[in-house]
């Protein structure tokens, strides 16, 4: 029985939690599947708002899976911590910024990882056997998951109180707290989730009276007790106090760990200053996180409560001696290793290894995703392992590249590779091809039920050995949104065009204008040198006029002129005009297909063809159509 169900009904995505026994205690796996359901019903027209909830009526969510932070953290393996919490707190963010509503429907315990996926949601309903709380101090860990955020926003002091004693929350207490929003009768949750499932409409939320809170009654003795600038402070106010209250809590205080307080008492008070939202505290959350299995009393704390169950953990520190140096060491920045929330390690594979595909391969290595290519030149690219087939490459591969010479070609890679993709991955082709062969296989691949992209680029091999590249996109948002975090790595930017072939019709559509102001200028520059005009003169002039192009100001055909470009390198290319011929093409075989006129991408084409063909431009770079203008006359 899986772990976690997830399936849409009606008008809803719906996740339930479905590990009763283990009262629902969060695993990797259970993180990792809300995520996946998350990106899928992000743009999916049949889906209005997400659904919830968890199996059996003891709990909700009792926490995260903490036994297997232990064993790893046992063979000195602290990474396994770090990416457990990296990709949890990275779905934690998703639930809390996601653009449709989502409805939690918190019963029984709700501890720590459950606050994390629950309490979140946009829509939040307790019942009579809610029980929210924090417990992580009495481990050795500090309100993690976005807690600290909720904390540091509940009313006056409460955070602390609630964050350093673990307290439980009952109904009204969590909407006093601002850790749920609405109480409805658990009698009634079935009726609404039928109704919510049914109409897709979150409007449909029945309004009722949270129970009272006694939380709330105790408000002011918690704002003078837990105000203390640091845990002694907060300490010695509760031993000068003689009221039920505070002998309880400081009773319970005693028993967890000193150095998790503190922190959270800084947490909180960081995280009170200027502008703070939820991923500034997961952030300062997994800055601790990253160092607490090492250097804490993280892995004591879980020894104590479930592995050995003595209960009598051996903190690192008196209560009335955390030292700030060890505080703040909890909390400094983590530089590169700072939590990203960019998305999980994806399998990718890659055919095409040429001079662009090489590069962009090798950069998404470089990021840590698990790369398998594949050339038929028997090309490879660093960190990028080599596999004998394009099927093999694309073996379970969340996504597949290609980066093939042409649209024949593609179609052929496309027709291999289709088969040994699995369900719901993406094709993401980034050559530029014809439009026909790009809408193609976007067709086979929507047969196929897998995500289809066209993504060609601009910025030549600088850009792909650099992760500057600009991609054209075409194709649906859901496989862009899944391919975006792969954009982000191989350039700077990704223009969403339309459907599929769209990324190629704006590619096509560019350098045909690229290639007739390049023809415009180097024409003009003939020109200028027969009138006498020097070309220093005439890029003055036409980079600052109505004339100027990125032909010009960013790519000067005249040696010695404008800023470096592959004139200044006797036009070794650059973009050879082999490739500017092949893009005109595209656009002419297009612009045929489409009835379009287009006179002017017609005459620049047939003059690279003249150029590549029976002239020297076969090798050179494109903008040396600037000599072959000035050594000829009008004839
Ligand atoms: P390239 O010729 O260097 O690379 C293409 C690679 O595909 C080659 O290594 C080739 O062996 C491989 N290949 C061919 N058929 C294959 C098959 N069936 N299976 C696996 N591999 C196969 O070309 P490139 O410069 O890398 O350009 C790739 C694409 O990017 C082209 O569509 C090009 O128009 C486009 N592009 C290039 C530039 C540039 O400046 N080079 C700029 C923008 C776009």
């Amino acid at each position: 029985m899986s772990e976690i169900i997830i399936r849409k009904e009606g008008r809803a995505g719906r996740i339930t939690l479905n590990r009763p026994k283990a009262l629902n205690a969060l695993s990797y796996e259970m993180c990792l599947e809300t995520e996946k359901a998350l990106d899928a019903w992000r743009h999916d027209d049949e889906v209005d708002l997400i659904v919830l909830d968890a199996e059996g009526d003891r709990a909700f969510c009792a926490g995260g899976d903490i036994a297997d932070l232990y064993r790893s953290a046992q063979e000195q393996d602290y990474d396994y911590g770090r990416r457990f919490w990296s990709d949890e707190y990275r779905m934690n963010a998703k639930i809390a910024e996601y653009p449709k509503p989502v409805v939690a429907f918190l019963n029984g315990f709700v501890m720590g990882g459950g606050v994390g996926i629950g309490g979140h949601c946009a829509h939040r309903i307790v019942g009579e056997s809610t029980q929210i709380s924090m417990p992580e101090c009495s481990i050795g860990f500090v309100p993690d998951v976005g807690g600290s955020y909720l904390l540091s926003k509940a009313p006056g002091r409460l955070g602390e109180y609630l964050g350093l004693t673990a307290a439980r929350m009952g109904a009204g207490d969590a909407v006093h707290a601002g850790f749920a929003d609405h109480f409805v009768p658990e009698a009634e949750w079935e009726a609404l989730k039928a109704r919510l499932v049914e109409t897709g409409d979150i409007t449909s939320l029945p309004v009722h009276a949270a129970p009272e809170s006694p939380l709330k009654q105790t408000q002011d003795e918690i704002d003078a007790l837990f105000s203390g600038e640091a845990l002694i402070d907060v300490v010695n106010a509760l031993r000068n106090s003689d009221s039920d209250f505070a002998v309880k809590s400081l009773k319970t205080i005693g028993r967890n760990a000193p150095l998790s307080m503190a922190v959270t008492i800084e947490m909180l008070h960081r995280l009170r200053m200027g502008q703070s939202d939820i991923r500034k505290a997961l952030e300062l959350e997994y800055r601790v996180c990253y160092r607490i299995m090492e250097h804490g009393d993280m892995i004591e704390g879980i020894r104590a409560a479930i592995i050995d169950k003595d209960r009598s953990p051996k903190w690192r520190h008196d209560l009335e001696n955390v030292p700030a140096a060890d505080i703040s060491k909890m909390l400094l920045p983590l530089g590169k290793n700072a939590l990203s929330f960019r998305e999980r390690a994806m399998k990718i594979g890659f055919i095409g290894l040429g001079n662009m595909g090489g590069p962009m391969a090798a950069n998404l290595a470089k990021e840590g995703h698990a790369v398998a290519g594949f050339d038929v030149a028997g090309t490879t690219a660093e960190g990028v392992a080599s596999v004998n087939s394009a099927a093999e490459a694309a073996k379970d591969a969340d996504v597949v590249i290609t980066m093939l010479p042409n649209g024949e070609i593609l179609r052929a890679v496309a027709s291999d590779v289709i088969p040994a993709m699995s369900k719901g991955a993406v094709l993401l082709d980034c050559s530029t091809v014809d439009v026909a062969s790009a809408r193609a296989v976007a067709e086979l691949c929507g047969a196929a039920e897998l995500g289809f992209l066209d993504a060609p680029v601009s910025g030549g091999i600088g850009g792909a050995a650099g992760g500057t590249l600009t991609f054209m996109v075409g194709g649906t948002q859901t496989a862009l949104d899944k391919a975006m975090p792969l954009f982000d790595i191989m350039g700077q930017k990704a223009v969403h065009c339309g459907e599929a072939g769209n990324g190629q019709a704006a590619k096509i559509c560019n350098n045909m204008i690229l290639g007739i102001t390049m023809v415009g200028t180097c024409e003009a520059f003939a020109l200028a040198d027969k009138l006498g005009l020097s070309r220093e003169a005439m890029f003055d002039v036409v980079s600052t006029s109505s004339g100027y192009s990125w032909s010009m100001n960013a790519y000067c055909p005249a040696p010695g002129v404008g800023p470096q470009s592959p004139a200044d390198n006797d036009y070794q290319p650059g973009f050879a005009a082999e490739l500017m011929l092949k893009d005109l093409r595209l656009s002419q075989q297009a612009a045929g297909a489409a009835d379009a006129d287009t006179p002017l991408g017609l005459a620049a084409t047939e003059l690279y063809e003249t150029f590549v063909e029976q002239e020297d431009g076969k090798g050179r770079d494109f903008s040396a159509m600037l000599p072959r203008f000035a050594g000829r006359g009008r004839s």
